[in-house]
């Protein structure tokens, strides 16, 4: 079967960009194996393009997970892709008696794949599993033909209820519906910093779940145009930080948040950029008693200013990784299917730009147009087997 890897044979980790097209092995299901016995054979129909693949393309995260996996695996070459919409054609031996699921049944799917057994899987926070791996990253993912998953982290999907190309988003917008669920919204005024495709996921959510406010900040005129689209009452453009203090917060914008809310501050603050300065900006422009959401840091250290006002204005930090399993699905389910809150069709109208330029069929795939495609837009889906199949 076609497949978009990374391949360590073909191209070091440390010199190269991209993914290879290439033809692998098809998985597929081997019963005396126990474990196959609970796994199903999915056609991918569409796969959306991840910002974690974007990490992975110009290599600028998850190479640690992808090659120590790739050892223990005793491989060469890793599967990318893990936000999926595809039909059931096999399943294990044990997978209709004990999950539900029949071939020809149409699924998304959890991309963290729990172990069930640790103490965070136990205790009901699996999404915080402490064994996870991670489809795409960690075992081979779904920017392929077939995919062979775990029954137990599928989620299906009503093609009647939700448009294929936006079910095949789910996952990442599940993300943001996370990130949601961290403070309440409902009649509550709310800053979204950075609207890259979480962030635009984010305003689209406030909205619906009954943000009264919500305030965009970006500093990319494209970003910012998209977030007003979809429903952000206002974007402010944050100054770039001190080439020598990288971290500090923008006076200027803290006070037009301000000004904005009344001298109050927002109620809730989610930092999705991915800067140091962005989660000081958050956590100056959130009210007293308010909710900063952080979501975008990356790894090494960051320095937090006036750290006393975290504990001394009664901030609660929220940290937010995937989604809660399955609790957020449901509701981002609900948000999706409900087509009088107009996210459904925002989504596809506006972040995947009505199907222009973002929707890439696999066949023709091609590596440099794919980049261009990657660079213009917040989204990219992949189409492989599509509707049809
Ligand atoms: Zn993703
Ligand atoms: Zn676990």
């Amino acid at each position: 079967m076609g497949a978009l890897t990374f391949d360590r044979k073909r191209e070091a980790w440390a010199t190269s960009t991209g993914l290879v097209k290439e033809t692998v092995r098809t998985p597929r299901l081997d019963e005396p194996d126990g474990a196959d016995r609970s796994h199903v054979l999915i056609q991918v129909m569409y796969a959306g393009f991840c910002g974690s693949d974007r990490g992975i393309w110009w290599r600028k995260a998850f190479g640690d997970m992808i090659l120590g996996s790739l050892d223990e695996e005793g491989k060469d070459k890793r599967i990318v892709g893990h936000e999926l919409l595809g039909r059931i054609v096999q399943v294990g031996s044990r997978v209709t008696e004990k999950y539900g699921y029949q071939p020809g049944d149409v699924v998304s799917t959890e991309s963290h794949i729990i172990c069930g057994t640790c103490y965070q899987c136990r205790v009901g926070d699996s999404h915080v599993c402490a064994k996870d791996k991670i489809i795409g990253i960690s075992m081979d993912g779904c920017f392929a033909q077939y995919v062979k998953l775990p029954a137990k982290a599928l989620w299906p999907t009503d093609l009647s209820k939700i448009r294929a190309e936006v079910a095949a988003v789910q996952e990442p917008f599940g993300n943001a519906v996370h990130a949601c669920q961290a403070a309440e919204l409902r009649g509550r005024r709310v800053a979204i910093i950075g609207c890259g495709t979480i962030g635009l996921f984010a305003i689209l959510i406030a909205r619906g779940m009954g943000a009264t406010q919500i305030i965009g900040v970006e500093t990319d005129p494209h970003h910012a145009e998209l977030a007003r689209k979809l429903g952000a009452d206002v974007v402010l453009a944050p100054a770039l930080p001190p080439a020598d203090a990288p971290h500090k917060s923008d006076p200027d914008l803290v006070r037009q948040v301000l000004a904005l809310t009344d001298g109050v501050g927002v109620d809730v603050a989610m930092e999705m950029a991915g800067f140091n300065a962005a989660l000081n900006n958050a956590i100056k422009m959130t009210r007293r008693g308010g909710h900063v959401v952080m979501f975008g840091v990356k790894n090494g250290d960051a320095v937090v200013e006036d750290v006393h006002r975290v504990v001394m204005n009664g901030l609660q930090l929220h940290g937010i990784v995937g989604r809660q399993i399955f609790k957020t699905w449901e509701l981002t389910r609900n948000l999706l299917e409900n087509r009088s809150n107009g996210i459904q069709d925002a989504i596809y109208d506006v972040i995947l730009n009505g199907g222009q330029d973002t929707l890439v069929d696999f066949g023709t795939w091609q590596r440099d147009d794919f980049e261009r495609r990657i660079k213009a837009h917040p989204k990219v889906v992949l189409r492989f087997a599509g509707q049809e199949g």
